[in-house]
């Protein structure tokens, strides 16, 4: 399992060895030998590990957990919480206590909105967002600034997709922000926000900021005491884990004194009939029986990534993107979209392991449609990020992804199939 050290240029032999390596960890490949899957973006296959820990949980120590006086529970309330302390270590945070358990990002970022926007936004109040974000990004700070007549507004893009740094400074400068929330990286262009300095920009004015790490933490190592937002929240099935499984990621003490978002049972310190009292964090933020087995089931994606390792996977797919963008860009018809490869400013950033693209005289769709015919799977139309295609002027979008299984032969299929949809539509 060594590496040599990254190409700074696309070598299929360097984007080859980590997928040669592992692919046979991920029994889909061998079920369905044909596939070309580039869509990890939308959710990533899951390696045998993941799926035997599963399985061997409910065969062997499933129980409800929190609840139970006897030890089959005690034992399962173990395994679970074992992973809240995984969580915590993979991610830098520092402490289990800063680590909520929700069904994904989505609900993370609801979880945010509802709980701290609720109680702590004023009318007047701006919400900063980008015009890049993932709808899951928007719509809870859209449902959330109209209950209290707060508004949101949004940072723009530059004309080679990152943030507009200037537009992001001048804003926070400008405007009444109460919270920043911005995605970390791009699930459209790929783009890696310089997180850092959007942070320290934030901070700089008095201001929390939320990142939506839903497409960094299945790409980059993370250590989120040293990045220092306030709230960071990712997804399980895109980092090789089960559906249902999320976090929400406070910084030490930001979940403390904020009021409950769901209510039932588990979260509670005593009930009345006409009231109630609720538990310390983060069990305040668990309403209800949680996805235990899938829980479970994150803990060993994790255990794989660190085995793996991240740097290693990082090296792996710029191999990989640097490489798919020397063969995808000289088709006649193409565009693409995304920053250079080497854009990343003084400040940080740089660009993951995603290409959006466009076919001259075709619609994403038949695009998708016609890789589909190759067996290659690509994600179609506006990506959850309808304005971020305003942005852009265009309806839509074809997107391939890559992860630690893609090989070199997978983008080369990419290309041909692209270069005869080219022809086709020309
Ligand atoms: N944020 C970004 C940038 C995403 O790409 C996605 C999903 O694609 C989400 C949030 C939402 O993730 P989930 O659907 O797992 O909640």
């Amino acid at each position: 399992m060594t590496l040599p050290s990254p190409a700074p240029h696309g070598s299929p032999t360097l984007a080859g060895t980590l997928s040669a390596e592992l692919r046979g960890d991920f029994p889909i490949f061998t079920h369905r030998p044909e596939l070309a899957f580039l869509d990890s973006a939308a959710s990533a296959q899951k390696p045998r590990q993941v799926i035997e820990a599963v399985a061997e949980f409910y065969a062997h120590d499933y129980a409800n957990i929190h609840r139970g006086a006897y030890g089959l529970s005690m034992q399962a309330t173990g395994r679970f919480e074992a992973v809240r302390e995984k969580v915590a270590r993979f991610f830098g945070a520092g402490s289990p206590d800063q680590v909520v358990f929700t069904r994904n990002a989505t609900e993370a970022v609801n979880l945010v909105a509802y709980s701290w926007g609720l109680d702590r936004l004023r009318a007047g109040d701006v919400v900063l967002v980008s015009e890049m974000e993932h709808h899951a990004n928007l719509v809870p700070w859209h449902l959330v600034t109209a209950r209290v007549g707060a508004r949101v507004e949004a940072v723009r893009m530059t004309p080679d997709g990152r943030l507009d740094l200037e537009d992001y400074a001048a804003k926070l400068a400008r405007l009444p922000v109460r919270l920043v929330a911005l995605q970390h990286v791009s699930n459209l262009l790929g783009t890696v926000h310089p997180a850092r300095e959007l942070v320290r920009l934030a901070h700089a004015r008095g201001v929390p900021i939320l990142l939506d790490g839903a497409q960094a933490a299945p790409h980059l190592p993370l250590d989120l005491t040293a990045l220092g937002a306030d709230f960071y929240v990712l997804s399980s099935h895109k980092m090789f884990g089960p559906t249902g499984v999320g976090a929400l990621i406070a910084g030490p003490g930001r979940l403390g004194d904020l009021p409950p978002f769901l209510g039932g049972g588990d979260m509670i310190r005593e009930v009345f009939a006409t009231h109630s009292t609720y538990a310390g964090a983060p069990a305040r933020f668990e309403a209800g029986t949680p996805a235990i087995a899938e829980v479970v089931g994150f803990g060993a994606a994790l255990d794989y990534l660190d085995t793996v390792g991240m740097a290693r996977l990082e090296g792996h797919e710029r191999a990989l993107l640097a490489y798919a963008l020397e063969q995808l860009r000289p088709i006649e018809g193409l565009t693409l979209y995304g920053p250079a490869l080497d854009s990343s400013d003084a400040s940080g950033g740089g660009r993951s392991a995603v290409v959006s693209f466009n076919v001259r005289g075709a619609h994403a769709h038949d695009v998708a449609s016609f890789l589909d015919e190759a067996h290659i799977c690509v994600r179609a139309g506006h990506h959850c990020a309808q304005p971020l295609m305003r942005a852009l002027g265009v309806p839509g979008t074809a997107r391939a992804s890559f992860s630690l299984y893609t090989t070199p032969a997978e983008i080369d299929r990419l290309a041909s199939a692209l270069r005869e949809v080219a022809a086709f539509f020309a």
